[in-house]
């Protein structure tokens, strides 16, 4: 091509590129568009259903183009009219999402701006909030300034960049991982295996420490078996706690197996990916000794009601992090300790990704503090609410939770386990509120996770109306 041929195709191919920047007259409609849906999606949450039992129809992309209120059309119809509507304040089951309007705005902001969070260099603006939000964690969880930590996209990542810290640290690789030990209880959440498995720890001894009639670990079985195994001259090295665990909300005696972890030498990690912002509300005494923690992760798209895609972890052996996550190389890991951490591609196996720190650090600087630790103490209320009422129907109840989560079933006189699994699917028929279940001591229970900021005391008056109704259609 000469000179006036490349001019000429690049006028061509300029009319149509062009159309991926919108004009300002097309953003102001198609943004009016979006806030307007967005308007009734928030308003209709209380009365629409919250569950759905429906396949998606057809969303394949076949280069046709559509209006943007088209597309609008579609995603009510075949996203949100499809399974649950997870930032309802309906949602009791699994553990609720959030959804709060300002991180909302904040994901606009950081998309629209799309400035380079992962390299402190390329923003240093940008890795300054990714690193003030892990800050705040660390003062949350009392780990020293020194801790290091990341911001991923949820608490399996965390886990993940956990677990591969305590690995490089205690060398556990070849022949060493057949003979490590790894702690936890059958509450521990799957990503935990999960975890251990991608990053090659597949085949290290998992002990599964007894547990008590509240589901948590026993602090003297897991200090008979780390000395047996000790004894047995194996290689001890991880010991998982959770605070809060999916199941039942259960919070493991954190202190005690703080202490354990010091006298063995073993790593500690704990996973509040649920429980762990109830640190700051009137049940804080459950927590004590996390900060004595090796690590911890955190999910402030649970408990902190920020929408999917943002958790937290924190290690205090930076060291062990840099190892294999930071590009440079281990012989800068000392001198560069400080210049590498403020980088959080050096302490993640993402490089460029999401500014995520700024969904949780705008609504932070917004709001305060104060309503998201009132929405927390509000859903441990709620839950005793709904307790109350349950006992009052003839259900009957877990032990008093620890956290926002309990279960719950009813004595019917014969068929019991079936029938709870009827009543469970005759509420998922209703759909109105969302519950589900689990099995727990072998028994078939439908479980209450209140952690939506939606979820107020009419929203339980409703479930229990709800429930009324199902229980009619089992018995
Ligand atoms: C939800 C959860 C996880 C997994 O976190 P994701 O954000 O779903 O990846 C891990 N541990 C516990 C205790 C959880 O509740």
């Amino acid at each position: 091509m000469n000179r006036e041929e490349i001019i000429a195709r690049l006028e061509e191919l300029n009319n149509t590129s062009r159309e991926l920047e919108i004009g300002r007259e097309e953003r102001k409609t198609m943004a009016g568009e979006v806030t307007a849906y967005a308007d009734s999606f928030i308003e209709s949450l209380a009365q629409a259903k919250c569950f759905t039992e429906k396949e998606a129809g057809n969303l394949s992309i076949n280069n046709e183009k559509h209006s943007f209120a088209d597309l609008l059309n579609t995603y009510q119809k075949e996203v949100i009219e499809t399974g649950i509507i997870a930032p309802s304040g309906k949602h009791f089951g699994y553990i609720p999402a959030g959804g709060i309007y300002s991180a909302a705005l904040a994901d606009f902001l950081a998309a629209v701006t799309n400035p380079y969070a992962g390299v402190h260099y390329a923003n240093p603006g940008a890795a300054t909030i990714e690193n003030e939000v892990i800050n705040w964690l660390k003062k949350i969880f009392n780990f020293p300034q020194s801790a290091v930590g990341t911001l991923t996209s949820g608490g399996s990542v965390s886990n993940l960049v956990a677990f591969t810290a305590a690995r490089d640290k205690f060398g556990v690789k070849n022949g060493e991982i057949t003979r490590s030990v790894v702690y936890l209880t059958e509450q521990v959440h799957h990503s935990a295996q999960k975890a251990l498995r991608i990053i090659g720890l597949e085949d290290v001894i998992l002990r599964y420490i007894p547990i008590d009639d509240r589901y948590r670990m026993l602090p003297y079985d897991l200090e008979a078996q780390v000395k047996r195994d000790i004894a047995d001259g194996l290689n001890p090295f991880l010991v998982i706690g959770t605070a809060g665990t999916t199941d039942t909300g259960a919070v493991d005696p954190l202190d005690a197996i703080a202490d354990i972890a010091e006298r063995y030498g073993l790593w500690f990690h704990v996973d509040a990916a649920y429980g762990g912002f109830f640190i700051l509300t009137s049940k804080k005494d459950l927590f004590k000794g996390i900060g004595r923690a090796d690590s911890i992760i955190v999910d402030p798209h649970k408990s902190m009601f920020i929408p999917y895609g943002l958790a937290g972890v924190l290690v205090k052996d930076k060291n062990s992090v840099f190892h294999s996550n930071s590009i440079s190389g281990n012989y800068m890991q000392d001198a560069a300790g400080e210049e590498m951490a403020k980088s959080p591609a050096n302490l993640s196996p993402e490089l460029t990704r999401h500014f995520r720190g700024l969904r949780l650090w705008l609504p932070l600087q917004y709001h305060g503090i104060e309503p998201f630790v009132a929405c927390l103490e509000e859903k441990l209320l709620l839950v005793k609410y709904f307790r109350m009422q349950l006992a009052e129907l003839g259900f009957e109840l877990g032990l008093e939770p620890d956290l926002s989560v309990s279960y719950f079933r009813y004595p019917f006189e014969s068929d019991a386990e079936e029938k709870n699994k009827q009543l469970m699917a005759e509420i998922h028929k209703d759909g109105d509120v969302y519950f589900s279940s689990t099995v727990l001591n072998d028994q078939f229970v439908i479980r209450i996770a209140a952690l939506s900021f939606r979820s107020k005391k009419e929203t339980v008056d409703r479930a229990i109306e709800m429930i009324k109704r199902c229980l009619a259609k089992v018995s």
